[in-house]
């Protein structure tokens, strides 16, 4: 009984130790088969024999079909010698192997795996390869990242354009690139043994220890310092640095970029862009400049500041005469004294041309002082420029170089300014306007400016706007004044501008024919009225009673200076179809003396197609009587001041007979205007004038008005 209950106990001790047993062989198996490597048992001669589920997982192969394969299928074929050998090794050694290298999986891709080999020993005789695979894609990819990135790195430093440097903590040169090297005129290598201090020149490397400090407190910093490079010269480098932490290590990284060509080319820029050449003085630009600054601290101060405005007087006969060189000598010259007269703080200028400014800064809060110390510089210049001026060595006609005396002299106009007050561009129109003044009288004269420059000035503006207005908004019309000959016969009309001005009502030209002279507006404006003028004769020319008629259009020197002048003419009398021979143009002498030879030219090639020319205001200018030989004019006019006086005063009847005689003796016609009374006429018939044009027959007249009289006579 006991035996039978003891063969019991130990049944139920078996079964439980069964169970037991079962149990831990489950959870051996799953182990084994869900442990995250693979594991293979390999036969001698390479025959899969056993694999867990994760080795059929990474082969990408039915764990039931896996038996039975050679493991060396599943070796990447580049590998099938490593893995030869590693299995050679470990058969040899019997010791536990290991190696890297990729296995194919059954749908042919590739993984990186790191093999554990071991003998899997039974008795004496070999009976298999334990392997572990473990998967080693992803480090091996991170590993690969790493190298590029490395790679990258190494390429960007050597080959950076920029100076690159490591440097240790007290700043030794740990790293330096290509560029850095080639920059400072080393071999890397022959800087591995250098510290900065042996760049740094002696003002770099007082700074150097504060640099140090900042940085490796962790501010990027960027600054410029000056090296010597290996042969000695100076290098001038823009530096950001900043701190890095490398493997626990403060370092120090430094960018260095060579600026020296940079700053030189800067220099000569800021030279370029705010001196002038010739006379080394500021230029437009620089003086802008200064005058903002003197403005800015005129208004801390409260003091007065002084602007003058110079031109030199007979600036341009020199040029034309003695050419460029000579010009450009005087100018220098003129610039030397100018810079004699002003102190240091003060700025002179060239404006251009033959224009210099300058700049009295900060003189003093009460107005008489102010102007009486810039009257005495102003005075002091003006005197100093009008000493003679002895220019040497300028070519003279035969190339010989030859000395030149020069009298020149200088207009000068001058502003006193308070900040608050102005502008800047006020300043410097006050200033303009001042020196046109002191053109106007004469030159080598000094004018300051006042409110009623002031008050012309912003007439003349309005009116240059108003002017620029009416041309595009045909403002302007022509008025007729018939020219007469004998007892009342009309020869044909001067065509007179009239303007019709929006809010003015109609203006004279005496009003503005000098403003569109000055602003060039005249030059559109004159070929307006003779385009009207030619289009009226047009029209003449074809009612038989009207083609005998003459316009005569009064052209201004400013058109006729223009090169293309003629052919405009030309080209408007053949668009019109006017009469070529019925076209009078009436000059002034004023400027026909500039540039003679000029004009007779192309009053030849106007005259050549039958158009005729009249010399306006005759008597009033400043003709000779040489150039008057030599214009090929048709007729003389006697300017209306004469006219009014013939009866009275002796000298102008004495001028009146004059022209009219040498108009007879040069076979000239000679029309006399402003002729307002019967005795006017009677007189200057008498004296050989038979034509006439004036008040006494017709004022100006609408072009309707001027016909109605013509059917009258
Ligand atoms: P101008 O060519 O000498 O014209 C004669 C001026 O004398 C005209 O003045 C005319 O109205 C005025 N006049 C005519 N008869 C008498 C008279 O009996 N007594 C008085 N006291 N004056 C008389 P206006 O029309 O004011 O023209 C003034 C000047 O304007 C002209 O002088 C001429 O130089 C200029 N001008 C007029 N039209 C034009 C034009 O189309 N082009 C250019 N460039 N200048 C023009
Ligand atoms: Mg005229
Ligand atoms: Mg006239």
């Amino acid at each position: 009984m006991n035996l039978i209950r003891e063969l019991e106990l130990q049944n139920q001790e078996l079964r439980r130790l069964q169970l037991e047993l079962d149990a831990q062989r489950a959870r051996y198996f799953d182990l084994y088969d869900l442990a995250p490597v693979g594991y293979c048992i390999v036969s001698e001669n390479d025959l899969i024999l056993e694999a867990n589920l994760t080795a059929a997982t990474l082969l990408g192969v039915d764990r039931a079909l896996l038996v039975g394969q050679p493991h060396k299928r599943f070796i990447h074929s580049a590998d099938h010698d490593l893995y030869t050998r590693w299995r050679n090794q470990l058969l040899i050694t019997a010791q536990a192997q290991e190696c890297e290298l990729q296995m194919a999986s059954q749908s042919g891709s590739l993984f990186w795996v790191k093999l554990i080999g071991t003998l899997v020993q039974d008795g004496s005789a070999l009976a298999a390869l334990r392997i572990v695979m473990v998967d080693i894609g992803k480090r091996k990819q991170i590993a690969e990242e790493l190298r590029i990135s490395e790679e990258r790195f190494r390429l960007m430093f050597d080959r950076a354009t920029d100076g690159i440097v490591i440097l240790s903590e007290s700043g030794k040169l740990l790293s330096v690139n290509a560029a850095f090297a080639r920059m400072h005129g080393y071999t890397p290598d022959e800087m591995a043994a250098l510290h900065l201090r042996d760049l740094d020149t002696p003002q770099t490397a007082q700074g150097l220890p504060e640099k140090l400090a900042r940085i490796l407190a962790g501010e990027a910093l960027s600054f410029e310092v000056t090296h010597y490079h290996k042969d000695g010269r100076e290098l001038l480098l823009e530096v950001s640095s900043s701190l890095i932490v490398a493997d626990g290590q403060r370092l120090i990284q430094a960018f260095h970029r060579d600026i020296t060509e940079r700053k030189r080319a800067d220099e000569l820029v800021r030279e370029l862009a705010y001196y002038d050449p010739l006379t080394r003085l500021a230029n437009r630009m620089l003086l802008k400049d200064r005058l903002i600054q003197s403005m800015l601290a005129g208004q801390r101060s409260g003091n007065y500041g002084a602007l003058m405005f110079l031109d030199l007087d007979n600036f341009k006969p020199l040029n034309d005469q003695h050419g460029h060189g000579a010009g450009d000598l005087l100018l220098a010259e003129a610039a030397k004294r100018l810079k004699s007269c002003v102190r240091q703080i003060d700025t002179v200028a060239r404006f251009g041309g033959d224009e210099f400014v300058v700049l009295l800064d900060d003189l003093t809060s009460e107005k008489a002082q102010a102007h009486s110390h810039a009257d005495q510089v102003a005075e002091k210049i003006r005197s100093l420029l009008a000493h003679p001026y002895v220019l040497p060595l300028v070519a003279g006609e035969d190339g010989v170089p030859q000395s030149i005396q020069h009298h020149g002299s200088a207009s000068i106009g001058v502003t006193l300014f308070l900040a608050q007050e102005s502008t800047q561009e006020s300043i410097l129109i006050a200033a303009d306007l001042a020196m046109y003044r002191a053109k106007d009288l004469g030159g080598n004269t000094v004018c300051f400016f006042d409110a009623q420059m002031q008050l012309e000035h912003m007439t003349q503006t309005v009116l240059r706007r108003d002017l620029r207005n009416g041309i595009v908004e045909q403002q302007f019309c022509l008025h007729y004044q018939a020219q007469l000959r004998g007892a009342g016969q009309i020869t044909g009309a001067e065509a007179l501008l009239r303007w019709q001005h929006p809010t003015r009502g109609w203006i004279a030209p005496t009003e503005f024919i000098a403003t569109a002279e000055k602003t060039g507006l005249i030059l559109p404006l004159g070929l307006w009225a003779l385009e009207a003028a030619c289009k009226q004769l047009a029209l003449w020319g074809k009612r038989p009673e009207m083609a005998h008629l003459t316009i005569a259009v009064n052209v201004s020197a400013r058109q006729f200076r223009n090169n293309d002048f003629v052919d405009q003419v030309l080209a408007t009398v053949a668009r019109t179809g006017a009469n070529p021979h019925r076209l009078i143009l009436e000059l002034t002498d004023s400027f026909v003396m500039a540039n003679l030879e000029d004009v007779v030219r192309k009053m030849s090639i106007a005259r050549a197609q039958g158009i005729s020319f009249a010399l306006d205001d005759f008597g009033t200018g400043s003709s000779s009587l040489t150039f008057l030989k030599r214009l090929p004019l048709d007729q003389l006019k006697i300017d209306k001041s004469f006219v009014q006086n013939i009866l009275i005063d002796p000298d102008d009847t004495a001028i009146t007979k004059m022209v009219i005689d040498l108009a007879n003796n040069m076979g000239l016609g000679v029309i006399a205007e402003g002729v307002e009374t019967q005795a006017q006429r009677s007189y200057l018939a008498q004296m050989g004038c038979d034509q006439y044009q004036g008040y006494l027959h017709s004022r100006p007249l609408p072009i309707q008005d001027f016909e109605a009289l013509l059917a009258q006579a």
